[in-house]
């Protein structure tokens, strides 16, 4: 685990001496900054999409408690059942609650930072429940021990070289070639039976939408539908400040998001959750539970970080960071790191923890520039 409690500046100097780190922070944000401009210089209206997207969650934010209740109101109509949670514990505390009660031996879960920030591989692991990550970079920091280093890409502090070494020792039929596939393939046949043999499915989301009650997952992989298609219960978490008012408002913050995280026009997988299945449904979850969790957001609105609520968590702000780019993820000593987590840590964590932070930042405002929603960053770092 890289949560420690080690100061600030010993994280640091361990991180810059690292040569391998090196290469892979400079690989993967070498790469998402070049996909992203390439994405944004083929979308002119990115400009007029970003004030679009700022706008909307602003509204959302300055209206929250109506969009809540709408949302509880119409996800209830749907069948789901919904739960609320005002700190990191008792939302983990709930989810084991519910998976106790479905008497859990194995819970699938596709990788959602939010499950990271209330605890949630510990929680389960006190209770004795098997996790099984599905992202392919989730599964990777699970065969390391580690925590994830990116929002985006939980897993680009290894390099290839050293995930190949870790396939090795770890899969039961392990690769031959030493390619990126050959590599993709092991991780599914390691996988693939674990989907099918899970008791409860434990996902994030993307978005919440107040109209209908559904929740908005976005993949590359095709996990999330995986993860949450087979068993009997599916639990989502997510925090309250991810909602939008319709599914059209989803779509205007998803053609922001995509190009901001991985350069591409649109996912893999789009896919909307709306309640257990149905009568005449052949598949989907017989039980489905979202968990809304505060964890200090509601406070956010009334300290001065308003703005940061609008986050939509894309990891560009990372990507652009001329610190992170030299630390890498875990030197931020918290669940989110470079600009966004230098923000957020302070939040969840409290400022004693976090009271560092501010020297990872030089001020030079690229981590704005590129932000799809326009957060402020650097003037919301704690002072
Ligand atoms: S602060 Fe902005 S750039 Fe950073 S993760 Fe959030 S939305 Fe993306």
């Amino acid at each position: 685990m890289h949560r420690t409690l080690e100061p600030f500046k010993t994280r640091t100097a361990t991180a810059l001496v690292d040569a391998t780190l090196k290469i892979a922070i400079e690989r993967t944000t070498a790469t998402a900054e070049r996909k992203r401009a390439a994405a944004l210089s083929d979308f002119p209206e990115f400009d007029a999409a970003r004030d679009r997207g700022r706008r909307i969650k602003d509204h959302v934010i300055a209206n929250l408690d109506h969009y809540l209740v709408e949302f509880e109101r119409n996800a209830k109509a749907a069948g789901t059942h919904v739960h609320w949670a005002a700190t990191a514990d008792a939302a983990a505390r709930i989810v084991i609650e519910l998976c106790r009660a479905a008497q859990a031996k194995r819970v699938t879960r596709v990788k959602s930072m939010l499950g990271e920030e209330i605890g949630l591989p510990h929680a389960l692991a006190e209770a004795g429940i098997e996790r099984v990550e599905t992202d392919l970079a989730e599964h990777i920091v699970q065969l390391g021990g580690d925590t994830p280093s990116h929002i985006i890409w939980p897993s680009m502090h290894r390099t290839r070289e050293q995930v190949s070494e870790m396939f090795r020792k770890a899969h039961k039929t392990p690769h031959e070639e030493e390619t990126i596939e050959a590599m993709v393939e092991s991780a599914r046949r390691e996988l693939r039976d674990k989907f099918l043999s899970a008791d409860v499915a434990i996902s994030g989301a993307n978005f919440l939408v107040a109209d209908t009650g559904a929740t908005c997952t976005v993949t590359n992989e095709g996990n999330a539908e995986l993860t949450t298609t087979p068993p009997r219960v599916h639990i989502v978490t997510a925090g309250i400040e991810k909602l939008v008012p319709s599914t059209a408002h989803a779509f205007a913050m998803l053609r922001l998001l995509v190009r901001s995280a991985t350069g591409g026009d649109i996912t893999q997988y789009t896919t909307f959750h709306c309640g257990p299945k149905g009568p005449s449904d052949r598949d989907g979850p017989e039980e489905f539970h979202i968990v809304l969790v505060d964890n200090g957001r509601s406070r956010m609105l009334t300290e001065g970080l308003k703005d940061m609520l609008r986050c939509i968590r894309c990891g560009a702000c990372m990507n652009h960071c001329v610190v992170y780019r030299q630390l890498g993820g875990h030197a931020y000593g918290g669940v989110y790191p470079g600009p966004m987590g230098a923000v957020l840590t302070p939040v969840f964590d409290g400022l004693e923890k976090a009271r560092d932070l501010p020297h990872a930042c030089t001020l030079n405002g690229r981590c704005q520039e590129v932000c799809p929603v326009d957060i402020p960053l650097p003037t919301l770092l704690p002072g």
